[in-house]
This record gives structure tokens, sequence and C-alpha cells, in this order.
């Protein structure tokens, strides 16, 4: 790679098994997390079966489009390890049997007391031009190789697929050859998170900000009820990167102000934590429709035990009762999934326990039990403090799952709010 272009690569997983619902390939994301701190992007990720022809056309595919393209698994010794031959052909190049890796089979083999069947050698052929790379937790070298394609520079790779074989061949061996051939360039990356809108409406709200800001890629991912909001920068400096990660970040900051509950990444439930443990808070819960699922997430972060003191699961209103004190009249005058109760359920377990703040959460979580007035989605949550309690009605859309999810992170974000 010759110009001080920004570098892209292409990653493609070789294997049938990975064409299988059994198998995944799990390689390509280390491998990516390496290349992105090389300031290279990967644009495309690609994931082919054990046949020559299909990998020829991967392979051409692969050089027509990105700098640098790596190859993972077939390399292996057996009839369907495909991989150099498609590669040598894709590339219109010759291979060469290199004595010393024949060598160096041999004496593994022979180090270990087996015999070697003799197809193993084809682990010896080397692309011309290519570098073989050691591979001491396994019989397959890799292969690093610069090469033209259409008059292009490719930077093109042939590593094993095990993964306790290629990930060290990659830091040790690959991440030193790159660094020496590809401009430096640095990638600078930013996570905002948004608790309770939409995607839809962050995105209507964030795509004007985006704009203007073209150097910055932004993907927008959402998952129980938060949006996260993906910036990535690549520059010449790691300053000029992450000054133009900073300013989109600072303006989109501004946009959803309080509604952003992470800057750097972290989880809603870390984010409460912290919020908790900095005020000396503690924290008692009384689940309902959730059934312990706010518990699970509030004690999923290590140092919990600061300031998250416990619960109960109170699914039958008699437990409602027994565990947090909510009045049976109360329940038979307005029903287990309504506002009073959610708030006696608050009040409730934080007085039990002796927190200073109390959560109460009770709901239709379906897909039965919805009526008309109390439709399959309606959550109340609760907080309680000792002196007020605030109750959020909500009404969830989705499966049993997602509105259990959506109630906890409803939860997690009252409390947040709170503490802020
Ligand atoms: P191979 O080098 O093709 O003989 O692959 C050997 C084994 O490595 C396979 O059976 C898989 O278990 C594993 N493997 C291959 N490719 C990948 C990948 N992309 N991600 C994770 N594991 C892989
Ligand atoms: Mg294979």
């Amino acid at each position: 790679i010759v110009n001080a272009e920004i570098v892209n690569a292409e990653i493609i997983a070789v294997g049938s098994e990975l064409l299988t619902p059994f198998r995944q390939d799990t390689n390509s994301l280390h491998i990516t997390e390496k290349l992105n701190q090389l300031g290279i992007a990967v644009d495309f990720k690609t994931v082919v079966g054990d046949s020559l022809s299909n990998l020829v056309s991967a392979a051409h595919v692969a050089f027509s489009r990105a700098d640098i393209v790596v190859f993972m698994g077939g390399l292996g010794p057996t009839e369907d390890d495909l991989t150099r031959e498609a590669v040598a052909e894709a590339l219109d190049l010759e291979m060469n049997r290199d004595p010393d890796i024949c060598e160096w089979l041999r004496r593994r083999f022979a180090s270990r007391g087996f015999p070697m069947a003799e197809n193993n050698l084809r682990q010896a052929d080397v692309i011309r031009g290519a570098e073989a790379l050691k591979n001491p937790r396994g019989t397959a070298p890799g292969q690093f190789l610069q090469a033209q394609f259409a008059g292009n520079n490719k930077i093109v790779m042939l590593l094993p697929g095990p993964p306790h074989e290629i990930l060290p061949m990659f830091d040790e061996q690959c991440m030193e050859r790159l660094r020496k051939i590809v401009p430096a360039h640095y990638m600078a990356k930013r996570e905002l998170r948004v608790a309770m809108i939409g995607e839809s409406e962050v995105d209507r709200r964030a795509a004007p900000i985006y704009k203007p800001h073209a150097g910055v890629q932004t993907t927008i991912l959402a998952h129980g009820g938060e949006v996260q909001l993906h910036l990535q920068a690549q520059a010449e400096s790691q300053e000029e990167a992450q000054k133009q990660v900073d300013l989109l970040a600072s303006q989109l900051e501004d946009e959803f102000e309080d509604s952003i509950f992470s800057a750097q990444g972290e989880s809603l439930e870390q984010i409460a934590g912290y919020y908790l443990q900095m005020r000396g808070a503690s924290l008692a819960v009384a689940e309902s429709c959730t059934g312990g699922m706010l518990a699970q997430r509030v004690t999923s972060v290590s140092g919990s035990s600061r300031y998250f003191l416990g619960g109960a699961v109170v699914y039958d209103n008699a437990i409602k009762t027994l565990l947090a004190g909510v009045p049976p009249l109360m329940i038979r005058e307005h029903g287990a999934v309504s506002r009073q109760v959610a708030a006696a359920l608050a009040e409730g377990i934080r007085e039990r326990c002796k927190a200073s703040l109390g959560i109460g959460i009770t709901g239709v979580a379906g897909p039965t039990g919805g009526t008309e007035e109390k439709p399959v989605g309606l959550v109340f949550h609760a907080l309680a403090d000792g002196i007020k309690t605030d109750v959020v009605e909500r009404r969830f859309p989705g499966d049993r799952e997602r509105i259990r999810y959506w109630a906890t992170t409803q939860a997690l974000d009252m409390l947040r709010r709170k503490l802020m």
C-alpha cells in the first residue's frame, strides 16, 4: 500500500462448518479489533465453505474491493483445505513447496512419535512471494503476502482456523508486519447510550446532527429500551480522530441531554450502581412481573454489594402482602397491576430492608392475562425514597421477554435520573 489513503480490509472465514447452524466465526472479532487499532476499517466479512470455486470467487471479490484481505481457516493437510490453492489461483501466482517447512513438519511428527501422512506436506506449499508465518501451536503455517491484483497493491494473509493458533499468530507476527507497511492512521471511537427513547426517534433527532460530520462513521443499535450511538473516526493522528468523535458526541449530548445515560459505553446497571455508590445510597426491590430480573441486572455489576441490599419476588398477591406489606384491601380495590400497588411495593420493601431507596414493579407481561383496562405490556414502576414516591406507567410493545426487560430498563432509568 503506497498511498496515504485510508486502508480497508476484508476478512474471509473459510470452512463449511461455519455455514451450519452449529458453528460461528469468532476469530474475526479479535482480528477486527486489532486491525482497528492500526486505523484499518473492516468493510466486509465473508463466510465461505470448503469449495475451490467458491473460494476463488470470494477471493476475487475481496481483492477487487479491499486493500487487505485476511483468510482464516482451510490451511490444514486434508482434501478440503483449499485456501492456499484458491488464493494462488485468484492472484495468478504459483506455489512452491518449502523444504524448510517440510523438514519442520517431519521433525514435529517424529518428536511426537507419529508417522507423518504424506498429505501433511501440502501445508508446506507457499505462494510465490509470501513469507511463511510460524505456527508453534499447530501444523499449518500462516502466510503473509504483498501482491498485485488488477494493478493495485494488496496485503494478503492466510491464517489457520483454530482460535488458539490464529489469535497469537496475528498478534505476534501480523501486527508488526502491518505496522511497517500500512500508513499510520488512527481510529477513535465513542459510544453514547440513550434510555427509553425509541430508535426511530433517536435517529430522527440525531441525523441532522451527524450530517456535517462526514468523516465520522455512525451506527445506531437498539436493544431492550436503550439505543446505542456508535461513533468512529479515522485520521492521521490519534488526537485528530479523537477530536472528530468528541465534537460530534458533544453535539449529540446537547441534543439528548440527560436521556444519554452513558458517554463511554457503560451499561445502565453500571451507571445506576455508580450513582448509588457515589451518593452513599442503598437499594431494595420488590418485583412482580420481572420476577427478579431487575435484581439480576443490578447484581451483574461487580461491587454491587456496596449498595444493593436485596429484595423480593412478589408474584402472588399474598406474597405482595407478606414480603412488602401491601394492604390486601388495596389489591382488591385497584388490582395487583396498579399505580397504588407499585408505590406500596416500593415503600414496603424500602422499609423492610431499611434501604434508602425502594423500587416496586408490577405489570402484565403477557401474552395471556391482559384485559381491556389492563392490557398486555402495561407496567407500573415506582421509586420510593421515604419522603416521596414516583410512579411511572408505561405500555410496552413486544413479547413477554421484551416487556419484562423494558420494565427493568425503565426502573433503572428512574433510579439513575433520581440520583443524577
Ligand atoms: P481449519 O483451519 O479450517 O482446519 O479450521 C479448524 C477449526 O478451527 C474448525 O473446525 C473450527 O473449529 C475452527 N475455526 C475455523 N475457522 C474459525 C473461525 N472463523 N472462528 C472460530 N473458529 C474457527
Ligand atoms: Mg476447515
